[in-house]
């Protein structure tokens, strides 16, 4: 069997959060190889974990990527201060007797944004709408890599690391089984310390709110990384499930225009026609319908919302919402250039990580955490969609018997979509929207 096609056995996709299928990825053509090491959604920690404790497996899956690739370099993107990991990647490369790149980024955010990665390694821009393979490069998170080293050796992708952290009484990070109830998640690490709650899946600056009964349907997904507990009337949640209508209107009132929006717009900065200033204004007054085409570049970092608008409105949201509009109606970027001079004030406008945090009032929450624990649930709810693509069609029925790592759900090696495996072994008790699994006596775990 091909890389191409064990990667795809074993179902692996993008642990960076979009979930894309990673056989789908190393399809293309390509010379570089970037890992992405740098885990810049603030409190996050399973990357981290995962190059301290397997320097040795990511190792050697990048040499069998470039052998079975034929990539000319190999490059590991990492922030400097992550002094211990990349001490532990460097003595993993020597053991292993090779000599890939580490490249030490600043601690700005978002450093993990692959197109930011590939400009500060590379110093090139991706074109606008286009993805890095036009560039020749493929950027891979380090989680990912160390699935694929599993899945070179047969093993399916059936557990995930999770950053289980905020309001809760012991941070931690999680080995759980992936289709785990974030809530149990919440309670292994010893239970909220606030009531009423809410939990950020991700990270804060992209990830996704629920409240706490929205939080009990939650599982976990093979692109999931982190849990974040605040308690209800923290800031940020508040801030963030303001209602569209509202935030639209927000746009309407008391967008002053200042474009402070744009000038620190990570991907402005590398030289894309993004100006979210514009799109407030296209839709604050309904004219200039051309400039609601720039929301297509945005990458929905946050920056734009929860540090740079004066105002506290959203352009992120209002972009993310011009989007689905522009998507819905097949709108496409065609012939998007670049822009140099966007690029040269970029140093002085990067964002450092710690005055995000700051001012999201995450400081209580920002330490380094270094108990790594497991959690094995009696029943799991798998999810058939782990990101971008279609989702999985169900292969078992309910009350088969499976164990882990036996397929419970395809898609054909030429779509974009995942296999999924049993994470635990257990009898089938779901197979409508997801795979439901309890745990059964005989069945191997
Ligand atoms: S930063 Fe805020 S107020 Fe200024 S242009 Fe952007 S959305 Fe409007
Ligand atoms: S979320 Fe805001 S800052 Fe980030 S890419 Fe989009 S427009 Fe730019």
């Amino acid at each position: 069997m091909s890389l191409l096609e064990m990667v795809y056995e074993a179902g692996v996709v993008g642990d960076g959060g979009a979930g894309f299928p990673t056989h789908k990825k190393l399809s293309g053509r390509f010379d570089t190889v970037i890992v992405n090491a740098a885990e810049c959604e603030p409190l996050l920690a399973s990357d981290r974990c995962v190059m301290r404790n397997y320097a040795a497996m990511v190792a050697e899956a990048l040499s069998d990527i470039q052998r079975e690739t034929g990539a000319s370099r190999v490059v590991v993107g990492t922030k400097t201060k992550y002094e211990r990991e990349i001490a532990a990647l460097r003595s993993a490369f020597a053991e292993a007797g090779i000599d890939f790149e580490i490249f030490g980024l600043s601690g700005f955010y978002p450093a993990g944004d692959e197109q930011i990665m590939i400009y500060e390694i590379t110093g090139r821009t991706v074109p606008p709408g286009g993805i890095p393979l036009a560039l020749g490069i493929v950027v891979l998170n380090v989680t990912t890599v160390l699935d694929i080293w599993r899945a070179l050796r047969g093993i399916p992708v059936t557990e995930k690391f999770v950053t289980v952290t905020g309001e809760v009484k012991h941070p931690v990070i999680l080995k759980v089984p992936v289709g785990t109830r974030v809530t149990e998640c919440v309670a292994a690490a010893g239970g909220t310390t606030v009531d009423p709650w809410m939990l950020i899946k991700g990270g804060p600056m992209m990830g996704r709110h629920f409240d706490m009964k929205e939080a009990e349907s939650q599982t976990i997904g093979k692109a999931d990384g982190g849990l974040i507990v605040l308690s209800s009337d923290h800031a940020l949640p508040t801030f963030s499930r303001k209602p569209l209508k509202r935030m639209i209107n927000e746009a309407k009132s008391a967008c002053i225009q200042c474009s402070y929006c744009t000038e620190l717009c990570p991907r402005y900065l590398i030289g894309h026609k993004i100006r979210p200033h514009r799109v407030m204004r296209s839709i604050a007054t309904g004219t200039n319908q051309n400039d609601l085409a720039d929301a297509m570049l945005c990458c929905e970092c946050g920056i734009c919302e929860l540090f740079s608008c004066p105002m506290q409105l959203s352009p992120r949201r209002i972009n993310m919402h011009v989007k689905s509009i522009l998507r819905s109606s097949g709108a496409k970027l065609e012939n998007q250039s670049i822009y140099p001079e966007q690029t040269h004030v970029r140093d002085y406008r990067r964002i450092a990580q710690k005055r995000f945090i700051a001012r999201l009032e995450l400081g209580k929450y920002d330490h380094h955490i270094d108990d790594v624990g497991e959690y094995e649930p009696e029943t799991v709810s798998i999810p058939l969609k782990h990101g971008v693509g279609r989702p999985s069609e169900p292969v078992v029925s309910v009350g088969d018997v499976v164990n882990r790592g036996d397929v419970v759900a395809s898609v054909p090696f030429a779509d974009v979509g995942c296999v999924i495996h049993a994470s635990i072994g257990g009898v089938i008790t779901c197979t409508d929207g997801c795979i439901g699994i309890a745990r059964k006596e005989g069945a191997r775990t």
